[in-house]
C-alpha cells in the first residue's frame, strides 16, 4: 500500500519545475566548484545499490520527530515537512497534499497554539496541495515567483500567499528567527531555503534527498541554478535539514554528499563525451534518420557515463540504477550548450 502510494506520489512529483524568478549569481558554469572528497564504498549491497529500507509507518500515519527545541519534523514516509512552535503561534511549512489533516493532528500532539504562518517552499502541487485546509487567519509566505505561478494556476487548493518577497525575507516570531532565502532558479521558479539560524536547522525541498541520487533528470529546469542553490545552502550554518522527501531528516554532510554526486556525474559525463566519438557513433548507427542517430549517440554517452559512476556511487546512494543515466543525459545537454571545463 505504502509502496504503491510512494510511486503515485513520485509520479505526481513530476508535475515539477516550471519557471523561475531571479537569475542565479553571475558566476560562469566552470566555477561550479568541486570538492576533493573521495569516499569509496565497497562490500555487499542489494542489486539496486544502496538501500535504506522504509521502516513501517506508525498506525497514526506519520512520524513526528524533534529536530531542535520547538522544531519538528513531520513525515508520511515519502514526503516531509517541518513546523515550529513559538509562544506566539505555530509556523508550518509545506502542507503536503493528502497529509494536511495528519499534519494538524501532529501539531495538536505537541501544542495547543494556533497555526499563524504557513511558508511554501515552492509552488508544486504535491508539496502544498493541502493549503486549503489551513484557510482562515493563517498568513501564507512564499517567494514572488511562487505567488505569480499560483496566480496563473488558479488552483483553489493552493491558496495565494499574503506575503511574498524577492531575495530574502526575515521574520521573528516568539523569539524564533526565520530566514527565507531565494538562491535563484534551480528546481523550478521560487524554490526557497527556509533557515532557522538559532536552531541550526534548514529546509530545502526537492534538491538533495539524503542518501539518494537526485530524482529523474535532476528534477530541474536549471541544473546550474540547482548546484548554485545547494552551494548557497551549504554555506549556511546548520546541522540538520529537511529535504522534502524520505522518512527522516538529513545531516549537513549528507547534503554535501549529494552535491558531490552532482559534481561526479558532471565530470563523468564530460569524460564520457570525450570517450564516445560523435562522428563514428553517427556513422555506425543503423538508422538513416539523423535524429535517431543523434539519439543513439546520446544513449552511448549516457551509458559510458553511467559505467564511470557506477563503482563509487551505486553503493553510496539510493536510486542510482533508476536515475543515473538520466542524470548523465541532463549533463550532456548542459555540456553541449555551455563551456565544458
Ligand atoms: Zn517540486
Amino acid at each position: 500500500m505504502r509502496t504503491r502510494g510512494f510511486w503515485v506520489l513520485f509520479v505526481l512529483g513530476l508535475i515539477c519545475g516550471v519557471g523561475c524568478a531571479l537569475p542565479p549569481p553571475a558566476t560562469g558554469p566552470d566555477t561550479l566548484g568541486e570538492t576533493n572528497e573521495k569516499t569509496s564504498v565497497s562490500g555487499n549491497y542489494p542489486p539496486d545499490g544502496y538501500l535504506e529500507a522504509l521502516p513501517p509507518v506508525p498506525s497514526k500515519g506519520y512520524w513526528l520527530e524533534s529536530l531542535a527545541e520547538d522544531v519538528y519534523f513531520f513525515s508520511n514516509g515519502v514526503y516531509n515537512n517541518m513546523f515550529v512552535v513559538t509562544s506566539e503561534g505555530v509556523v508550518i511549512t509545506d502542507p503536503i497534499r493528502g497529509s494536511g489533516e495528519r499534519l494538524k493532528q501532529a501539531i495538536a500532539e505537541v501544542t495547543g497554539q494556533p497555526v499563524k504562518y504557513m511558508i511554501y517552499s515552492h509552488s508544486h502541487l504535491d508539496h502544498i496541495g493541502d493549503a486549503h485546509l489551513f484557510q482562515g487567519p493563517v498568513k501564507i509566505i512564499a517567494h514572488n515567483e511562487t505567488r505569480r505561478l499560483l496566480e496563473r494556476y488558479r488552483d483553489p487548493d493552493r491558496l495565494l500567499p499574503q506575503i511574498s518577497f524577492c531575495k530574502t525575507y526575515k521574520m521573528d516570531l516568539g523569539g524564533v528567527e526565520f530566514r527565507l532565502i531565494y538562491p535563484g532558479e534551480g528546481h523550478g521558479k521560487g524554490n526557497i531555503i527556509i533557515y532557522l539560524p538559532g536552531k541550526r536547522v534548514l529546509m530545502f525541498v526537492d534538491v538533495a534527498t539524503p542518501k539518494s541520487v537526485p530524482f529523474k533528470n535532476f528534477s530541474t529546469v536549471d541544473i546550474y541554478g540547482q548546484v548554485v542553490g545547494l552551494k548557497k545552502a551549504l554555506s549556511l550554518d546548520f546541522d540538520i535539514y529537511v529535504a522534502g522527501h524520505l522518512f527522516r531528516p538529513g545531516k549537513k554532510e549528507e547534503m554535501r554528499e549529494v552535491l558531490d554526486y552532482y559534481y561526479a556525474s558532471r565530470k563523468a559525463n564530460a569524460e564520457a563525451m570525450q570517450r564516445v566519438p560523435l562522428r563514428e557513433t553517427l556513422q555506425n548507427s543503423p538508422s538513416k534518420d539523423i535524429e535517431r542517430k543523434m539519439g543513439d549517440y546520446f544513449q552511448a554517452v549516457a551509458e559510458e557515463c553511467y559505467r564511470i559512476l557506477k563503482k563509487e556511487w551505486k553503493p553510496r546512494l539510493m536510486g542510482f540504477e533508476a536515475f543515473a543515466r538520466g542524470h548523465c543525459d541532463t549533463w550532456t545537454t548542459f555540456h553541449r550548450t555551455h563551456k565544458t571545463p
